[in-house]
Protein backbone atom coordinates (compact mmCIF):
# COMPACT_ATOMS: atom_id res chain seq x y z
CA UNK A 1 0.00 0.00 0.00
CA UNK A 2 0.90 3.26 -0.95
CA UNK A 3 2.84 5.75 1.83
CA UNK A 4 -0.82 7.89 3.15
CA UNK A 5 1.41 11.26 2.70
CA UNK A 6 2.39 10.64 -0.93
CA UNK A 7 -0.13 9.27 -2.66
CA UNK A 8 -2.16 11.00 -4.24
CA UNK A 9 -6.34 10.12 -4.04
CA UNK A 10 -8.58 11.24 -6.46
CA UNK A 11 -10.88 12.47 -4.53
CA UNK A 12 -11.34 13.19 -0.30
CA UNK A 13 -14.86 13.50 1.00
CA UNK A 14 -14.93 15.04 4.61
CA UNK A 15 -17.54 13.56 5.92
CA UNK A 16 -19.89 9.84 6.25
CA UNK A 17 -23.08 11.59 6.49
CA UNK A 18 -25.78 11.29 3.97
CA UNK A 19 -24.44 14.66 2.51
CA UNK A 20 -20.45 12.58 1.96
CA UNK A 21 -21.81 9.37 0.68
CA UNK A 22 -23.97 11.42 -1.71
CA UNK A 23 -20.91 13.23 -2.80
CA UNK A 24 -18.83 9.96 -3.18
CA UNK A 25 -21.49 8.32 -5.18
CA UNK A 26 -21.58 10.65 -7.57
CA UNK A 27 -17.64 10.91 -7.79
CA UNK A 28 -17.71 6.90 -8.28
CA UNK A 29 -20.82 7.47 -10.95
CA UNK A 30 -18.10 9.89 -12.82
CA UNK A 31 -15.60 7.64 -13.21
CA UNK A 32 -13.59 8.63 -9.93
CA UNK A 33 -12.90 5.31 -7.51
CA UNK A 34 -9.64 6.35 -5.53
CA UNK A 35 -11.53 7.60 -2.77
CA UNK A 36 -11.22 7.86 1.17
CA UNK A 37 -14.20 9.54 3.24
CA UNK A 38 -12.68 11.06 6.64
CA UNK A 39 -14.99 11.22 9.57
CA UNK A 40 -14.37 12.07 12.99
CA UNK A 41 -17.20 9.99 14.40
CA UNK A 42 -16.69 5.95 14.97
CA UNK A 43 -19.28 5.16 12.35
CA UNK A 44 -21.21 6.17 9.21
CA UNK A 45 -24.40 8.36 9.17
CA UNK A 46 -23.22 11.96 10.29
CA UNK A 47 -27.02 12.94 12.51
CA UNK A 48 -28.18 9.76 12.94
CA UNK A 49 -25.25 8.17 14.13
CA UNK A 50 -24.70 11.10 16.33
CA UNK A 51 -28.08 11.61 17.64
CA UNK A 52 -29.61 8.73 20.00
CA UNK A 53 -31.59 10.75 22.47
CA UNK A 54 -35.30 9.14 23.39
CA UNK A 55 -37.93 10.05 20.42
CA UNK A 56 -35.74 11.07 17.82
CA UNK A 57 -37.37 10.86 14.22
CA UNK A 58 -37.34 12.35 11.04
CA UNK A 59 -39.95 15.34 10.73
CA UNK A 60 -39.91 14.71 6.53
CA UNK A 61 -42.12 11.93 5.41
CA UNK A 62 -39.31 9.12 5.34
CA UNK A 63 -40.40 8.27 1.20
CA UNK A 64 -39.19 11.84 0.84
CA UNK A 65 -36.36 12.25 3.11
CA UNK A 66 -34.13 9.45 1.41
CA UNK A 67 -32.08 9.22 -1.87
CA UNK A 68 -34.58 9.24 -4.93
CA UNK A 69 -32.33 6.39 -6.47
CA UNK A 70 -32.40 4.42 -3.62
CA UNK A 71 -35.79 3.91 -2.47
CA UNK A 72 -36.72 2.00 0.87
CA UNK A 73 -39.66 0.17 0.87
CA UNK A 74 -39.03 -1.30 4.84
CA UNK A 75 -39.78 2.52 6.49
CA UNK A 76 -42.31 1.54 9.10
CA UNK A 77 -43.96 4.60 9.75
CA UNK A 78 -44.55 7.52 7.85
CA UNK A 79 -42.02 9.42 9.86
CA UNK A 80 -39.39 7.19 10.71
CA UNK A 81 -37.65 6.10 13.65
CA UNK A 82 -34.28 7.69 14.22
CA UNK A 83 -33.03 4.18 14.29
CA UNK A 84 -34.44 3.53 10.68
CA UNK A 85 -32.41 6.24 9.30
CA UNK A 86 -29.16 4.99 10.74
CA UNK A 87 -29.77 1.29 9.63
CA UNK A 88 -30.82 3.17 5.83
CA UNK A 89 -27.74 4.75 5.77
CA UNK A 90 -25.15 1.63 6.47
CA UNK A 91 -27.57 0.04 3.90
CA UNK A 92 -26.35 2.77 1.33
CA UNK A 93 -23.27 2.44 2.32
CA UNK A 94 -23.12 -1.02 1.92
CA UNK A 95 -25.11 -1.39 -1.66
CA UNK A 96 -22.21 1.22 -3.12
CA UNK A 97 -19.51 -0.15 -1.49
CA UNK A 98 -18.87 3.57 0.60
CA UNK A 99 -17.63 1.41 3.42
CA UNK A 100 -14.48 0.49 2.64
CA UNK A 101 -13.29 3.58 1.72
CA UNK A 102 -14.48 5.12 5.10
CA UNK A 103 -11.66 6.09 8.10
CA UNK A 104 -13.87 6.52 10.99
CA UNK A 105 -11.96 8.47 14.19
CA UNK A 106 -10.56 10.46 11.85
CA UNK A 107 -10.63 14.04 12.89
CA UNK A 108 -10.35 16.60 9.84
CA UNK A 109 -8.21 19.52 11.24
CA UNK A 110 -7.27 21.33 7.87
CA UNK A 111 -7.01 21.22 4.62
CA UNK A 112 -4.86 23.53 2.34
CA UNK A 113 -4.33 23.77 -1.47
CA UNK A 114 -0.74 23.25 -2.98
CA UNK A 115 -1.03 25.37 -6.34
CA UNK A 116 2.43 23.79 -7.29
CA UNK A 117 1.28 20.58 -7.12
CA UNK A 118 -2.35 21.21 -7.94
CA UNK A 119 -3.54 19.42 -4.86
CA UNK A 120 -5.12 19.52 -1.83
CA UNK A 121 -3.32 18.44 1.60
CA UNK A 122 -5.43 16.90 4.37
CA UNK A 123 -4.03 16.79 7.64
CA UNK A 124 -5.89 15.24 10.59
CA UNK A 125 -5.33 14.45 14.35
CA UNK A 126 -2.86 11.87 15.54
CA UNK A 127 -1.86 10.57 11.85
CA UNK A 128 -0.42 11.16 8.49
CA UNK A 129 -2.22 13.87 6.08
CA UNK A 130 -3.58 13.01 2.97
CA UNK A 131 -3.54 14.30 -0.25
CA UNK A 132 -6.03 14.06 -3.04
CA UNK A 133 -6.88 16.15 -6.26
CA UNK A 134 -10.34 17.07 -5.19
CA UNK A 135 -11.99 18.03 -2.02
CA UNK A 136 -15.66 17.53 -0.59
CA UNK A 137 -16.74 18.52 2.30
CA UNK A 138 -19.93 17.33 3.81
CA UNK A 139 -19.37 18.57 7.05
CA UNK A 140 -23.46 19.03 7.76
CA UNK A 141 -25.01 21.96 8.74
CA UNK A 142 -25.78 21.00 12.23
CA UNK A 143 -22.86 18.91 13.32
CA UNK A 144 -20.92 21.34 16.08
CA UNK A 145 -23.20 20.85 19.33
CA UNK A 146 -23.29 23.86 21.02
CA UNK A 147 -22.62 23.75 25.06
CA UNK A 148 -24.12 26.80 26.59
CA UNK A 149 -22.00 29.24 27.84
CA UNK A 150 -24.03 29.49 31.49
CA UNK A 151 -22.01 30.47 34.23
CA UNK A 152 -21.47 27.41 37.48
CA UNK A 153 -22.68 24.97 34.48
CA UNK A 154 -18.85 23.18 35.42
CA UNK A 155 -19.86 22.85 38.80
CA UNK A 156 -22.95 20.76 38.58
CA UNK A 157 -22.22 17.67 40.85
CA UNK A 158 -25.13 15.79 38.76
CA UNK A 159 -25.42 14.56 35.54
CA UNK A 160 -24.75 16.66 32.41
CA UNK A 161 -25.70 15.12 28.93
CA UNK A 162 -25.85 17.19 25.79
CA UNK A 163 -28.96 15.43 23.13
CA UNK A 164 -25.57 14.53 20.54
CA UNK A 165 -23.77 12.60 23.23
CA UNK A 166 -26.90 10.42 24.61
CA UNK A 167 -26.21 8.48 27.71
CA UNK A 168 -28.20 5.49 28.24
CA UNK A 169 -25.90 4.71 31.13
CA UNK A 170 -27.57 8.17 33.04
CA UNK A 171 -30.85 6.80 35.10
CA UNK A 172 -33.37 8.80 34.51
CA UNK A 173 -36.11 6.91 35.84
CA UNK A 174 -37.74 8.88 39.39
CA UNK A 175 -34.78 11.37 39.22
CA UNK A 176 -35.36 15.44 38.89
CA UNK A 177 -34.47 16.19 35.30
CA UNK A 178 -33.82 19.91 33.52
CA UNK A 179 -33.71 20.13 30.25
CA UNK A 180 -32.45 23.25 28.22
CA UNK A 181 -33.97 24.43 24.94
CA UNK A 182 -37.12 23.98 23.38
CA UNK A 183 -35.68 23.53 19.65
CA UNK A 184 -37.29 20.70 17.27
CA UNK A 185 -34.53 17.69 19.32
CA UNK A 186 -36.22 19.11 22.82
CA UNK A 187 -39.28 19.06 21.53
CA UNK A 188 -38.62 15.30 20.70
CA UNK A 189 -37.21 14.48 23.90
CA UNK A 190 -39.58 16.45 26.49
CA UNK A 191 -42.52 14.06 26.23
CA UNK A 192 -39.76 10.98 26.50
CA UNK A 193 -38.36 12.36 30.20
CA UNK A 194 -42.22 13.02 31.16
CA UNK A 195 -42.58 9.52 31.41
CA UNK A 196 -39.60 8.70 33.05
CA UNK A 197 -38.80 11.72 35.47
CA UNK A 198 -39.87 12.17 39.05
CA UNK A 199 -39.91 16.02 37.86
CA UNK A 200 -39.06 17.95 35.15
CA UNK A 201 -38.35 21.67 34.45
CA UNK A 202 -38.19 22.67 30.72
CA UNK A 203 -36.31 26.13 30.46
CA UNK A 204 -37.32 27.79 27.59
CA UNK A 205 -35.65 31.31 26.26
CA UNK A 206 -37.26 31.52 22.74
CA UNK A 207 -40.86 29.59 22.29
CA UNK A 208 -41.43 27.01 19.01
CA UNK A 209 -44.11 26.97 16.85
CA UNK A 210 -45.47 23.13 16.92
CA UNK A 211 -48.31 21.76 14.92
CA UNK A 212 -49.80 18.09 14.25
CA UNK A 213 -47.75 15.49 13.08
CA UNK A 214 -49.84 13.37 10.85
CA UNK A 215 -47.78 9.92 11.89
CA UNK A 216 -49.11 6.96 10.76
CA UNK A 217 -47.72 3.32 11.13
CA UNK A 218 -46.81 1.90 7.54
CA UNK A 219 -49.05 -1.68 7.11
CA UNK A 220 -47.28 -4.19 6.22
CA UNK A 221 -48.62 -4.65 3.19
CA UNK A 222 -48.27 -1.53 1.92
CA UNK A 223 -44.50 -1.68 2.53
CA UNK A 224 -44.94 -5.52 0.64
CA UNK A 225 -46.57 -3.49 -2.04
CA UNK A 226 -43.56 -0.35 -2.48
CA UNK A 227 -40.93 -3.32 -2.36
CA UNK A 228 -42.67 -5.37 -5.26
CA UNK A 229 -43.88 -1.89 -7.18
CA UNK A 230 -41.40 0.66 -6.76
CA UNK A 231 -43.46 3.16 -8.73
CA UNK A 232 -46.31 3.30 -6.25
CA UNK A 233 -43.33 4.44 -3.47
CA UNK A 234 -41.75 6.67 -6.09
CA UNK A 235 -45.73 8.44 -6.56
CA UNK A 236 -45.95 8.58 -2.66
CA UNK A 237 -42.21 10.37 -2.61
CA UNK A 238 -43.69 13.08 -5.25
CA UNK A 239 -46.67 13.91 -3.47
CA UNK A 240 -44.74 14.14 -0.50
CA UNK A 241 -42.29 16.54 -2.31
CA UNK A 242 -44.68 18.66 -3.76
CA UNK A 243 -46.54 19.41 -0.84
CA UNK A 244 -42.96 20.68 0.79
CA UNK A 245 -41.76 22.43 -2.71
CA UNK A 246 -45.47 23.98 -2.40
CA UNK A 247 -44.92 25.18 1.57
CA UNK A 248 -41.39 26.22 1.00
CA UNK A 249 -42.24 28.43 -2.15
CA UNK A 250 -45.43 29.97 -0.40
CA UNK A 251 -44.52 29.95 2.88
CA UNK A 252 -40.98 31.14 3.22
CA UNK A 253 -39.67 32.47 -0.21
CA UNK A 254 -42.65 34.50 -1.29
CA UNK A 255 -44.15 35.71 1.76
CA UNK A 256 -44.50 39.16 -0.18
CA UNK A 257 -47.00 37.65 -1.99
CA UNK A 258 -48.74 34.99 0.27
CA UNK A 259 -48.17 35.79 3.87
CA UNK A 260 -51.31 33.99 4.38
CA UNK A 261 -49.87 30.39 4.43
CA UNK A 262 -47.82 31.62 7.38
CA UNK A 263 -50.95 32.78 9.07
CA UNK A 264 -53.23 30.08 8.54
CA UNK A 265 -50.26 28.02 9.61
CA UNK A 266 -49.79 29.91 12.67
CA UNK A 267 -53.55 29.50 13.12
CA UNK A 268 -53.55 26.05 12.81
CA UNK A 269 -50.36 25.94 15.91
CA UNK A 270 -52.49 27.98 17.73
CA UNK A 271 -55.56 25.75 18.08
CA UNK A 272 -53.12 22.61 18.89
CA UNK A 273 -51.73 25.03 21.74
CA UNK A 274 -54.99 24.64 23.18
CA UNK A 275 -54.04 21.16 24.37
CA UNK A 276 -52.41 23.25 27.14
CA UNK A 277 -55.00 23.78 29.54
CA UNK A 278 -53.53 26.29 32.08
CA UNK A 279 -53.55 29.73 30.11
CA UNK A 280 -50.03 31.16 31.92
CA UNK A 281 -48.63 28.47 30.19
CA UNK A 282 -50.05 28.32 26.99
CA UNK A 283 -49.40 32.21 26.56
CA UNK A 284 -45.81 30.86 27.86
CA UNK A 285 -45.05 28.49 25.13
CA UNK A 286 -46.49 30.95 22.12
CA UNK A 287 -44.07 32.34 19.69
CA UNK A 288 -43.95 35.97 19.37
CA UNK A 289 -42.64 35.62 15.89
CA UNK A 290 -44.21 35.04 12.55
CA UNK A 291 -44.09 31.30 11.99
CA UNK A 292 -41.32 30.32 9.82
CA UNK A 293 -39.22 32.32 10.42
CA UNK A 294 -37.25 29.99 12.60
CA UNK A 295 -37.51 25.97 11.97
CA UNK A 296 -41.35 24.87 13.12
CA UNK A 297 -41.62 21.36 13.71
CA UNK A 298 -44.54 18.88 15.18
CA UNK A 299 -45.30 16.84 17.91
CA UNK A 300 -48.84 15.15 18.93
CA UNK A 301 -46.86 15.06 22.72
CA UNK A 302 -45.07 18.25 23.37
CA UNK A 303 -47.75 20.30 24.40
CA UNK A 304 -49.89 18.01 26.65
CA UNK A 305 -46.46 17.00 28.37
CA UNK A 306 -47.30 20.56 30.13
CA UNK A 307 -50.42 19.37 31.67
CA UNK A 308 -48.95 16.77 33.80
CA UNK A 309 -48.33 17.87 37.02
CA UNK A 310 -44.59 16.85 37.72
CA UNK A 311 -43.36 18.83 34.04
CA UNK A 312 -42.76 22.81 34.98
CA UNK A 313 -42.29 25.21 32.03
CA UNK A 314 -39.09 27.82 33.55
CA UNK A 315 -39.11 31.20 31.30
CA UNK A 316 -36.94 33.16 33.54
CA UNK A 317 -33.76 33.29 31.91
CA UNK A 318 -30.91 31.17 33.29
CA UNK A 319 -28.84 33.17 36.03
CA UNK A 320 -26.22 30.44 37.13
CA UNK A 321 -25.32 26.54 37.60
CA UNK A 322 -24.74 25.44 41.26
CA UNK A 323 -23.67 22.25 42.46
CA UNK A 324 -27.30 21.31 43.00
CA UNK A 325 -29.20 22.87 40.48
CA UNK A 326 -29.66 26.15 37.97
CA UNK A 327 -31.04 29.37 39.50
CA UNK A 328 -33.20 31.31 37.31
CA UNK A 329 -32.74 35.43 36.98
CA UNK A 330 -35.75 35.99 39.20
CA UNK A 331 -33.63 34.12 42.14
CA UNK A 332 -35.29 31.16 42.67
CA UNK A 333 -33.62 27.62 41.99
CA UNK A 334 -34.17 24.25 40.76
CA UNK A 335 -32.30 21.49 42.38
CA UNK A 336 -31.91 18.78 40.13
CA UNK A 337 -30.31 15.23 39.32
CA UNK A 338 -29.49 15.77 35.97
CA UNK A 339 -29.56 18.50 33.60
CA UNK A 340 -29.90 17.83 29.40
CA UNK A 341 -28.98 20.10 27.30
CA UNK A 342 -31.06 20.79 23.68
CA UNK A 343 -29.38 23.38 23.13
CA UNK A 344 -28.20 22.65 19.54
CA UNK A 345 -25.76 23.22 17.23
CA UNK A 346 -23.52 26.20 16.37
CA UNK A 347 -23.65 26.72 12.93
CA UNK A 348 -22.71 30.27 12.02
CA UNK A 349 -19.12 30.34 14.46
CA UNK A 350 -17.77 26.89 14.07
CA UNK A 351 -19.44 25.27 11.15
CA UNK A 352 -18.80 27.62 8.44
CA UNK A 353 -16.41 25.93 7.65
CA UNK A 354 -15.96 23.13 10.04
CA UNK A 355 -12.21 22.60 9.53
CA UNK A 356 -9.73 25.10 8.31
CA UNK A 357 -9.77 25.39 4.79
CA UNK A 358 -6.85 27.48 3.06
CA UNK A 359 -7.20 27.73 -0.86
CA UNK A 360 -4.83 29.85 -3.41
CA UNK A 361 -2.81 32.07 -2.42
CA UNK A 362 -3.46 31.43 1.24
CA UNK A 363 -6.53 32.31 1.27
CA UNK A 364 -8.25 31.05 4.54
CA UNK A 365 -12.12 30.29 3.68
CA UNK A 366 -13.61 31.12 7.36
CA UNK A 367 -11.96 34.64 7.35
CA UNK A 368 -13.04 35.10 3.58
CA UNK A 369 -16.69 34.36 4.50
CA UNK A 370 -16.26 36.68 7.56
CA UNK A 371 -14.98 39.71 5.87
CA UNK A 372 -16.22 39.21 2.56
CA UNK A 373 -19.64 37.78 3.59
CA UNK A 374 -21.34 34.40 3.59
CA UNK A 375 -21.10 33.13 0.02
CA UNK A 376 -20.83 30.65 -2.43
CA UNK A 377 -21.67 29.60 -6.14
CA UNK A 378 -24.69 28.33 -6.32
CA UNK A 379 -24.02 26.87 -2.47
CA UNK A 380 -20.92 24.87 -3.43
CA UNK A 381 -17.90 26.95 -4.95
CA UNK A 382 -16.14 29.35 -3.64
CA UNK A 383 -13.36 31.31 -5.42
CA UNK A 384 -9.59 30.95 -4.79
CA UNK A 385 -10.46 27.97 -3.36
CA UNK A 386 -10.00 25.01 -6.49
CA UNK A 387 -11.29 21.65 -7.12
CA UNK A 388 -12.88 22.28 -3.79
CA UNK A 389 -16.42 20.90 -3.77
CA UNK A 390 -17.95 22.55 0.14
CA UNK A 391 -21.57 20.86 0.39
CA UNK A 392 -22.26 22.63 3.73
CA UNK A 393 -22.30 26.56 2.23
CA UNK A 394 -24.18 29.46 2.63
CA UNK A 395 -27.17 29.04 0.49
CA UNK A 396 -26.82 25.84 -0.25
CA UNK A 397 -29.41 24.42 1.74
CA UNK A 398 -32.04 23.83 -1.10
CA UNK A 399 -35.86 22.69 -0.08
CA UNK A 400 -36.95 21.52 3.16
CA UNK A 401 -35.63 17.56 2.53
CA UNK A 402 -32.12 17.44 2.93
CA UNK A 403 -32.10 14.77 0.30
CA UNK A 404 -33.14 17.88 -2.71
CA UNK A 405 -30.06 19.55 -1.22
CA UNK A 406 -27.77 16.42 -1.94
CA UNK A 407 -29.13 15.65 -5.03
CA UNK A 408 -28.87 18.41 -6.71
CA UNK A 409 -25.46 19.02 -5.71
CA UNK A 410 -25.06 15.96 -7.13
CA UNK A 411 -25.85 17.16 -10.61
CA UNK A 412 -23.86 20.07 -10.28
CA UNK A 413 -21.10 17.79 -9.44
CA UNK A 414 -21.72 15.83 -12.61
CA UNK A 415 -21.88 18.55 -15.07
CA UNK A 416 -19.02 20.05 -13.27
CA UNK A 417 -16.71 17.15 -13.23
CA UNK A 418 -17.94 15.74 -16.94
CA UNK A 419 -16.71 19.05 -18.24
CA UNK A 420 -13.56 19.03 -16.44
CA UNK A 421 -12.87 15.25 -17.95
CA UNK A 422 -13.98 16.29 -21.43
CA UNK A 423 -11.32 19.08 -21.45
CA UNK A 424 -8.89 17.07 -20.01
CA UNK A 425 -7.97 19.66 -17.40
CA UNK A 426 -6.83 18.96 -13.63
CA UNK A 427 -8.51 22.39 -11.89
CA UNK A 428 -11.77 24.08 -11.99
CA UNK A 429 -12.12 26.94 -9.87
CA UNK A 430 -15.20 29.28 -10.06
CA UNK A 431 -15.01 32.88 -10.86
CA UNK A 432 -14.91 35.88 -9.19
CA UNK A 433 -17.44 37.80 -11.60
CA UNK A 434 -19.98 34.28 -11.36
CA UNK A 435 -19.51 34.07 -7.58
CA UNK A 436 -20.58 37.51 -7.21
CA UNK A 437 -23.36 37.10 -9.46
CA UNK A 438 -25.37 34.50 -7.59
CA UNK A 439 -24.59 36.40 -4.27
CA UNK A 440 -26.45 39.47 -5.89
CA UNK A 441 -29.22 37.15 -7.06
CA UNK A 442 -29.67 35.11 -3.95
CA UNK A 443 -29.07 38.91 -1.91
CA UNK A 444 -32.05 40.33 -3.95
CA UNK A 445 -34.81 37.02 -3.52
CA UNK A 446 -34.14 37.24 0.01
CA UNK A 447 -35.49 40.56 -0.05
CA UNK A 448 -39.02 38.81 -1.31
CA UNK A 449 -38.94 36.24 1.75
CA UNK A 450 -40.20 35.80 5.48
CA UNK A 451 -36.60 36.58 6.27
CA UNK A 452 -36.62 40.21 5.44
CA UNK A 453 -40.23 40.83 5.72
CA UNK A 454 -41.77 38.59 8.26
CA UNK A 455 -41.82 39.34 12.40
CA UNK A 456 -38.21 37.19 12.93
CA UNK A 457 -36.65 39.58 15.77
CA UNK A 458 -37.23 37.05 18.39
CA UNK A 459 -36.92 34.32 16.74
CA UNK A 460 -33.44 33.79 17.90
CA UNK A 461 -33.02 31.52 14.26
CA UNK A 462 -30.14 29.75 13.17
CA UNK A 463 -31.91 30.67 9.63
CA UNK A 464 -29.50 34.10 10.43
CA UNK A 465 -26.30 34.21 10.45
CA UNK A 466 -24.27 36.90 13.14
CA UNK A 467 -24.92 39.71 11.25
CA UNK A 468 -28.48 39.05 10.84
CA UNK A 469 -28.56 37.96 7.31
CA UNK A 470 -30.16 35.05 6.28
CA UNK A 471 -27.55 33.25 4.41
CA UNK A 472 -28.34 29.88 5.10
CA UNK A 473 -31.29 28.54 2.86
CA UNK A 474 -31.42 28.62 -0.92
CA UNK A 475 -34.09 31.11 -1.34
CA UNK A 476 -35.27 29.62 -4.83
CA UNK A 477 -37.15 26.45 -5.66
CA UNK A 478 -36.07 23.10 -5.81
CA UNK A 479 -37.11 23.45 -9.55
CA UNK A 480 -35.36 25.86 -9.84
CA UNK A 481 -32.14 24.59 -8.18
CA UNK A 482 -32.15 21.43 -9.67
CA UNK A 483 -32.57 23.43 -13.03
CA UNK A 484 -29.58 25.22 -12.09
CA UNK A 485 -27.34 22.35 -11.27
CA UNK A 486 -27.88 20.60 -14.79
CA UNK A 487 -27.71 24.33 -16.90
CA UNK A 488 -25.22 26.38 -15.13
CA UNK A 489 -23.24 28.26 -17.00
CA UNK A 490 -19.96 26.56 -17.99
CA UNK A 491 -18.03 29.46 -18.64
CA UNK A 492 -18.69 30.28 -14.84
CA UNK A 493 -15.63 28.04 -14.08
CA UNK A 494 -12.10 28.97 -14.83
CA UNK A 495 -10.84 25.02 -16.20
CA UNK A 496 -7.05 24.43 -15.96
CA UNK A 497 -3.98 23.00 -14.29
CA UNK A 498 -1.67 20.72 -15.43
CA UNK A 499 -2.60 18.10 -18.65
CA UNK A 500 -2.87 15.24 -16.27
CA UNK A 501 0.33 13.16 -16.46
CA UNK A 502 2.58 16.39 -15.99
CA UNK A 503 0.96 16.78 -12.89
CA UNK A 504 1.53 13.25 -11.60
CA UNK A 505 5.29 13.81 -12.77
CA UNK A 506 5.67 16.87 -10.94
CA UNK A 507 3.96 14.32 -7.57
CA UNK A 508 6.50 11.82 -8.45
CA UNK A 509 9.76 14.45 -8.71
CA UNK A 510 7.89 15.93 -5.06
CA UNK A 511 8.46 12.07 -3.66
P1 LIG B 1 -32.11 24.43 18.10
O1 LIG B 1 -33.26 24.47 17.22
O2 LIG B 1 -30.96 25.34 17.81
O3 LIG B 1 -32.62 24.67 19.56
C1 LIG B 1 -31.73 24.90 20.64
C2 LIG B 1 -32.53 25.35 21.82
O4 LIG B 1 -31.64 25.57 22.91
C3 LIG B 1 -33.26 26.65 21.57
O5 LIG B 1 -34.50 26.60 22.21
C4 LIG B 1 -32.33 27.67 22.20
O6 LIG B 1 -32.97 28.84 22.58
C5 LIG B 1 -31.87 26.90 23.41
N1 LIG B 1 -30.62 27.41 23.94
C6 LIG B 1 -29.40 27.38 23.36
N2 LIG B 1 -28.48 27.93 24.16
C7 LIG B 1 -29.15 28.36 25.27
C8 LIG B 1 -28.77 29.02 26.46
N3 LIG B 1 -27.51 29.38 26.66
N4 LIG B 1 -29.72 29.29 27.38
C9 LIG B 1 -31.00 28.92 27.16
N5 LIG B 1 -31.44 28.29 26.07
C10 LIG B 1 -30.51 28.01 25.12
O7 LIG B 1 -31.48 22.95 18.17
P2 LIG B 1 -32.22 21.55 18.08
O8 LIG B 1 -33.46 21.53 18.86
O9 LIG B 1 -31.19 20.53 18.36
O10 LIG B 1 -32.66 21.47 16.59
C11 LIG B 1 -31.76 21.82 15.56
C12 LIG B 1 -32.29 21.34 14.26
O11 LIG B 1 -32.06 19.97 14.14
C13 LIG B 1 -33.77 21.50 14.00
O12 LIG B 1 -34.16 22.77 13.65
C14 LIG B 1 -33.95 20.55 12.88
O13 LIG B 1 -33.50 21.12 11.67
C15 LIG B 1 -33.00 19.45 13.28
N6 LIG B 1 -33.76 18.42 13.95
C16 LIG B 1 -34.48 17.63 13.17
C17 LIG B 1 -35.19 16.63 13.74
C18 LIG B 1 -35.94 15.74 12.85
O14 LIG B 1 -36.88 15.17 13.27
N7 LIG B 1 -35.55 15.60 11.60
C19 LIG B 1 -35.22 16.45 15.10
C20 LIG B 1 -34.47 17.26 15.88
C21 LIG B 1 -33.74 18.25 15.29
P3 LIG B 1 -33.05 30.08 21.55
O15 LIG B 1 -34.04 29.64 20.51
O16 LIG B 1 -33.46 31.20 22.35
O17 LIG B 1 -31.67 30.23 20.96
Amino acid sequence: MSNPSTHVHDAIVVGAGFGGMGAAIQLKRNGYDDLVILERESDLGGTWHVNRYPGLAVDIPSSTYSYSFEPNPHWTRLFAPGSELKAYAAHVADTYGLRELMRFDTVVESATWDDDAQVWQVDVADGEPFRARFLLTATGFLSQPRLPDIAGIESFTGAVVHTTRWNDEVELSGKRVGIIGTGATAVQLIPELADVAADLTVFQRTPIWVTAKPDLPVPALVRKVFSALPLTQRAVRLGGTALLEALMVSAVLHYDQVPLVNAAAERLARLHLRQVKDPDTRARLTPDYTFGCKRPTFSNTYYPTFNREHVHLETHSIGHVDAHGIVTADGSRTDLDVLVLATGFDLWEANFPALRIVGRGGRDLGQWWRERRFQAYEGVAVPGFPNLVSLNSPYSYSGLSYFTTIESQMRHMDRLLTELRRRRATSFEVSESANAEFLDDMTARVGHSIFTLGSCAGANSYYFNQHGEATLLRPTSTRHAFRAARTFPLSDYDFGGLPRTEQEATLQDAD
